[in-house]
């Protein structure tokens, strides 16, 4: 859209800016019109939601350590002694005892020997990528990565060749077409954010040294979720370090925010001096690094967290396959219920919130078209009760989308 258009004044509206607005409604009329829904409590179990007491089956708070005290005492601590921000960037003064610290004990957690902090898993994926890969390269991408993977894939110029999900035949004859290239990288979620499925971490793994491909995993949502010690789903697979560089989150079940790249050395260096979301950007501040850390202490002293989830997970997972809808095996917190079209998974959604549920709806562009659904998240501070009652909500939610009425309404 030209500046001039959109600068023009409006006399007939109060919204000078006519083509967003008919974006925007054709976004309400396709159904894929999103606004912000406002928690007004900490992340627990029960939250308050647009001023309504509610279940809370949407985040990413895996092991309730969001608000838990030990962490807050921890980023307390740290804001008394080193303050609020980290006031720059990592290679200019924005390098403190605390950044050094937690890559220590993320890489020693993750059996690296070398870890490097992100801002966020966002920034982590794209400055990844852009910086390793570029033009003449070559990235394999499964087609359901998140969003910032893709993100990265593009900055990189590299050619992108995208995957079937979890296809490792289709994989295998796009790497063996794939000649000429200079560096070769496959790049997975482990856990994906959507389906809850895993990726073929032995397959791929396998792959990658016979193709002489690099690695790359992004554990998100399964570091602190998968594994005995909760390393990851690549420690579920026993090959703990087996990819080049593996980012993981501090912002998901470690209850704080950021993240980081576990690799090797090398790797490391290469990315302080190109990571471009690395080095054009402040440096996580203090009392963020120190929640994450605490976060980190608890993970290896309480396991009983991870078990409970599991337990939960398993829960959600029986009804959910009791009212017909396949949860992938192994079970995992993250499960869908898939509605098809967009109308229908919002009202979905609508229709648990009645009942004191909150799931997000999910639709395109973060899913493929005609599989939008309601994304459970578990967490290890759900009680029985509050599975039971999600299990029930959705049953009669189901049934109500079902009813005449409503199908006429719709
Ligand atoms: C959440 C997520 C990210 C982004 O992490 P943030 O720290 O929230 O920016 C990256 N990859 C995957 C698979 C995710 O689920």
């Amino acid at each position: 859209m030209s500046a001039e258009t959109e600068t023009k004044p409006n006399n007939s509206a109060e919204r000078p800016y006519p083509l967003i607005d008919e974006h925007l409604k054709r976004l309400r009329e396709e159904d894929r019109y999103r606004f912000l829904r406002r928690v007004e409590s900490a992340q627990e179990a029960r939250i308050t939601l647009d001023g309504e007491p509610v279940l809370l089956f949407c985040s990413n708070n895996y092991l309730g350590l969001a608000n838990h005290p030990d962490l807050k005492a921890a980023a307390r601590e740290a804001v008394d002694r080193f303050g609020c921000g980290s006031g720059a960037s990592r290679l200019i003064s924005g390098n403190m005892s605390l950044h050094e610290e937690l890559e220590k004990r993320l890489a020693r957690f993750k059996q690296y020997p070398a870890c490097i902090l992100f801002g966020s898993g966002y920034a982590a994926n794209v400055g990844v990528l852009s910086s390793l890969m570029e033009q003449g390269d070559v990235i394999f991408s499964d087609a359901l990565n998140h969003a910032s993977i893709i993100d990265g894939c593009r900055l990189s110029r590299a050619e992108v060749k995208v995957y079937r999900h979890c296809n490792t035949e289709h994989l295998e004859s796009l790497i063996r077409e794939a000649t000429g290239y200079r560096k070769r990288l496959i790049v997975t979620d482990t856990l994906f954010s959507m389906d809850g499925d895993l990726a073929p971490l032995p397959d791929l793994v396998g792959l990658a040294r016979r193709h002489d491909c690099m690695l790359m995993l992004d554990e998100a949502h399964a570091v602190g979720v998968m594994g005995a010690n909760g390393r990851g789903a690549a420690e579920h697979y026993g090959l703990d370090d087996a990819a080049d560089i593996s980012v993981g989150t501090l912002g998901k079940a470690l209850g704080s925010f950021g993240a980081f790249a576990v690799c090797r050395p090398a790797i490391r260096e290469f990315l302080v001096n190109h990571a471009r979301s690395l080095i054009y950007s402040t440096s996580l501040p203090p009392p963020v690094l120190a929640a994450a850390a605490k976060a980190l202490e608890i993970l290896e002293t309480e396991p009983e967290r991870r078990e409970r989830l599991a337990e939960n997970a398993n829960r959600l997972a029986q009804g959910i396959r009791a009212l017909g809808f396949s949860v992938p095996d192994p079970v995992t917190p993250i499960q869908s219920v898939i509605m098809g079209e967009e109308a229908k998974a919002m009202s979905l959604c609508e229709q648990l919130l009645l009942r004191g549920v909150y799931a997000q709806g999910i639709r395109p562009p973060t899913v493929p078209p005609e599989t939008s659904r309601i994304r459970f998240s578990l967490m290890a501070t759900h009680a029985d009760e509050d599975i039971r009652n999600t299990l029930d909500a959705l049953a009669s939610s189901l049934a109500a989308l079902d009813a005449p009425n409503l199908r006429r309404a719709r």
